[in-house]
């Protein structure tokens, strides 16, 4: 600050006036807080503020006849200063306040978030859909542990160490510490037989639904967990009959009245005689086509009377009792119920194809 000089009292209001005109210049062009800042300091800060280089140029080395004339223009001009600071930071933060109401305001004409409804998934609907049929014939449904141990995933179900069978299941074993007793993970679902066998005396009807676990490499037709759901009935007096009736009714059913079925001989160490189960294609109605390579028939699932081995692990009377068993591949019978051809479309949730489900 430029020493004040000579000058008579009668000058001072002038040059003070000249001050205040700048101040009010500067005020006018601080619209944000930045601004406002940088005014403030400029103007009204303690130590070499503008007000404060007044004080120590003018007032303090002023004579006698001028002091009281600068002490009160000062005090009016820091006055001024600190009511325009004021005012102009009120109107600062109101202008900030109004400006996010307007950011923040809701356009109530927008339209809504549409929100994508879940459906059940294909393989559940086949879940539901056969527990449905068997609940129907008085069967009940129980759940078993996807981790099992050798002796219920095959010993009890009559497949010995090195027997044949265990190699047409590749096998998942956890890492089980030194001693322990070994554990899987289940191959099929039938260890739940003999679970539900050693607990309860006949009569027994019982589904099993559930996931099971092989070493395969997926492709179209192949998974390292799918879906199986095993059926068991075991009683004094049932008979093959029994056993084929309740499986042409399953059938009829699931695929359509108009679809018959077969029974092929085939191989399992747990039942004894064993079959496939065959169905009319459902995609020619039986004429032939591509999908049942022109036979006419389609493979369903593999069943079979209970090999009376079997009730020798769970203490029942082989010669009072007899029953049937199978196992459906719930991947294959939606796949025959809504012609999907590749079996990894039910694991990659793909909605263009989950939606064909709704
Ligand atoms: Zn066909």
């Amino acid at each position: 600050m430029e020493p004040l000089g000579d000058l008579a009292p009668d000058q001072v209001p002038e040059r003070f006036a000249k001050l205040r005109a700048r101040f009010d210049r500067e005020a006018g062009v601080a619209h944000d807080e930045n601004s406002w800042k940088s005014l403030r300091d400029f103007w009204a800060g303690r130590k070499s503020g503008v007000l404060t280089q007044v004080a120590d140029a003018w007032l303090k080395p002023a004579k006698p006849d001028l002091k009281r004339a600068i002490g009160q223009a000062l005090n009016e001009l820091k006055a001024h200063v600190e009511a325009a600071l004021e005012s102009r930071r009120l109107a600062i933060e109101a202008a900030a306040d109004q400006g996010a109401l307007e950011r923040e305001r809701e356009d109530l004409s927008l339209p809504g978030v549409i929100r994508a409804l879940g459906t059940r998934h294909p393989l559940r609907q086949t879940f539901e859909e056969i527990e449905r049929i068997f609940l129907s014939l008085g069967y009940s449904v129980v759940a078993g542990p996807e981790m099992e141990t050798p002796y219920y995933n095959f010993e009890a179900l009559n497949i010995p160490e090195h027997h044949p069978a265990r190699d047409n299941m590749d096998t998942f074993y956890m890492s089980t510490p030194p001693g322990a007793a070994a554990l899987l993970l289940r191959t099929h679902t039938s260890p739940m037989q003999v679970r539900t066998m050693e607990k309860k005396q006949p009569p027994v009807r019982i589904i099993v639904p559930g996931k099971v676990y092989r070493r395969d490499n997926p492709d179209a037709t192949h998974g390292f967990i799918f879906h199986q759901i095993e059926g068991l009935a075991v009683d004094t007096d049932i008979t093959f009959c029994d056993f084929a009736g309740t499986v042409e009714y399953f059938v009829r059913e699931f695929l359509g009245p108009k679809v018959k079925t077969r029974l092929r001989p085939s191989y399992f160490p747990f039942t004894e005689p064993s079959v496939e189960v065959d169905a009319t294609c459902v995609f020619c109605g039986g004429k032939g086509c591509n999908v049942c390579k022109q036979s006419g028939w389609i493979e369903l699932f593999g069943a079979g009377m209970v090999d009376p081995a079997v009730y020798g692990f769970v203490n029942y009377d082989a010669q009072r009792l007899s029953g049937f068993a199978f196992g459906l591949g719930v991947e294959r019978l939606t796949q025959l119920k809504y012609n999907v051809n590749d079996l990894q479309l039910y694991y990659q949730n793909d909605m263009r194809f989950l939606r064909q489900f709704a």
